[in-house]
């Protein structure tokens, strides 16, 4: 099977890091909302909280190798979470299990700890306006982009020589959600065992 990072990024041999792009969808269940699990921690800049592990019903879960969660976090398979924690330095804190309603787990949402140095030492990364309320701070950045439309971003050799095996950007975007990058290592473990598993490349780019 084609691996689908591939097939976007003919050049993704270069990449030296990658970033979560997982597209096949988790959903909740029909009766539980958003509040189950999320609260506002801020009404102003509508900063939300995570308390409460995400739950979906392991139908929802099946021959789903890495997917995106209703509320936009991502998460990977029981399967894939031993095998990252068994074969890298990434460790039961990078995760938040996903449960069903009879309290088994069915998938785990990613979680890294490690905060990466700031990307905008070679992106075109916009800091808007602080919250008045909470003082949080969102950012935008440019995405480069292929002819077919497929992000693509670059890192700094600094930033790449701190990386970690899993990681979150120190950033946070849109919804005040960071982005979540894996090493080389991790990517190519994952690709070769999952190849539907989707990732936007990071490039190296020496700052000016
Ligand atoms: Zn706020």
């Amino acid at each position: 099977m084609t691996n689908v990072t591939e097939k976007r990024f003919p050049n993704v041999k270069d990449a030296v890091a990658f970033e979560v792009a997982f597209a096949p969808f988790v959903y909740s269940y029909g009766n539980v909302g958003w509040d189950e699990y999320e609260r506002y921690a801020c009404t102003r800049c509508n900063y939300m909280e995570q308390f409460a592990d995400f739950l979906a019903p392991k139908s929802e879960c099946r021959k789903k190798d890495g997917a995106i969660l209703q509320s936009y976090e991502y998460g990977v398979s029981i399967e894939i979470h031993d095998l990252l924690i068994e074969n890298f330095d990434i460790t039961e804190e990078d995760f938040r299990p996903i449960r069903n309603k009879a309290g088994d787990i069915v998938f785990f949402q990613i979680t890294p700890q490690h905060i990466m140095l700031p990307l905008s030492d070679v992106n075109r990364v916009r800091k808007l306006k602080p919250c008045k309320k909470c003082g949080s701070v969102e950012y935008r950045i440019k995405d480069n982009k292929t002819k077919e439309d497929w992000e693509y971003y670059y890192i700094s050799r600094e930033t790449l020589d701190d990386l970690h095996d899993i990681n979150r950007t120190y950033e946070e975007f849109e919804m005040h959600r960071p982005m979540y990058l894996v090493s080389r290592r991790v990517y190519d473990f994952l690709t070769e065992r999952y190849p539907r598993m989707a990732f936007a490349p990071f490039f190296l780019k020496e700052k000016e």
